[in-house]
């Protein structure tokens, strides 16, 4: 199966150097914000694509499980060390464009700064689509290119790409920046309601971050924030989309319960569940493809070699 290629934090000390000694404490708070005033106060199962090291996982406290869905397999060990072995959370390791989960699971998902790195975003989404229930929210978060400082760079000739058109830009391989426009369009061809867009990191410039502290910056951006319900001009933008309710499809009374994990999985290659439990790997019936657990992390990125 050809997949786009997938941006990799194998062995990566993204957390470290990016987000605890990197001076982004900022963008970490205004996060938090948006988060608290578009997350649901809580639910059953929540999906987190692209978990990282789990930076924002302690804020999904509401939820009785959360899967932490990584590429990277150092990241979720990290992510591991960081939460501890509690039960509440659930390790994998899969592709995005391939995910591994029944249809209509999960009632809530976020993809929190990871569209970024996706070279075919609108296929991603319908992954993300599928494992949703019938009126599960999606939190989105998607880098800006429409943002204030691309815009004047573009006027003043000093870049080439133009912020106003809709296609993605990637600026360095394997990161994109997305128009507003273009990313609500492909979530309403999917079938998503858009209820509220939050702006976020409105002071991401260098000079205002060594002048004021951040507890001010913090603030000023808070209340920025709901000026993306007029307009989007900031670097990060924040959706909250909702997918349509189907008459007929809830997905709360027909998905598994909480404490037979397997009956979460479906083979990524060939789409088959249930899958069997052998233990040290579950196993695919339909195409005979075997999908290691190990460690507390269930790995479906490539199927075991016999
Ligand atoms: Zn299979």
């Amino acid at each position: 199966m050809t997949t786009p290629p997938v941006c990799n934090y194998e062995g990566s000390d993204y957390q470290s150097s990016f987000w605890d000694k990197g001076g982004r404490e900022y963008e970490d708070r205004t996060e938090a914000i948006a988060l608290k005033r578009l997350l649901p106060k809580g639910g059953r199962l929540m999906l987190e694509l692209g978990a990282g090291a789990g930076r924002n996982t302690p804020r999904y406290l509401g939820f009785d499980r959360v899967i932490l869905l990584d590429y990277s397999r150092t990241q979720l060990e990290q992510a591991q060390g960081r939460l501890g072995s509690s039960k509440k959370y659930i390790y994998v390791a899969a592709d995005v464009y391939r995910l591994p989960f029944v249809n209509g699971l999960f009632d809530t998902a976020t993809m929190i700064r990871v569209l970024h790195h996706m070279a075919d975003a609108p296929k991603a989404l319908e992954q993300v689509k599928n494992a949703l229930r019938s009126g599960g929210v999606f939190i989105l978060e998607f880098a800006n290119k429409l943002n204030l400082k691309a815009i004047f760079r573009y006027l003043f000739g000093r870049q080439k790409w133009n912020p106003f058109t809709l296609e993605p830009v990637e600026f360095v391989k394997l990161n994109f920046d997305f128009h507003p426009k273009a990313v609500h369009n492909w979530l309403k061809e999917l079938g998503f309601s858009i209820e509220r867009t939050l702006t976020l990191s409105h002071f991401r410039v260098g000079f205002l971050k060594r002048i004021l502290p951040t507890s001010a910056l913090v603030f000023f951006d808070s209340i920025f924030q709901w000026t993306g319900s007029l307009w989007q001009l900031s670097p990060s933008v924040f959706v909250k989309a909702r997918r349509t309710e189907l008459p007929g499809l809830h997905g709360v009374e027909t998905s598994p319960a909480l404490t037979n994990l397997v009956a979460f999985f479906k083979c990524p290659d060939c789409a088959f569940s249930p899958l069997i439990d052998r233990k040290s790997h579950l196993e695919c019936l339909s195409c005979k493809k075997k999908w290691e657990v190990k460690d507390g992390i269930y790995d479906f990125r490539e199927p075991i070699k016999n």
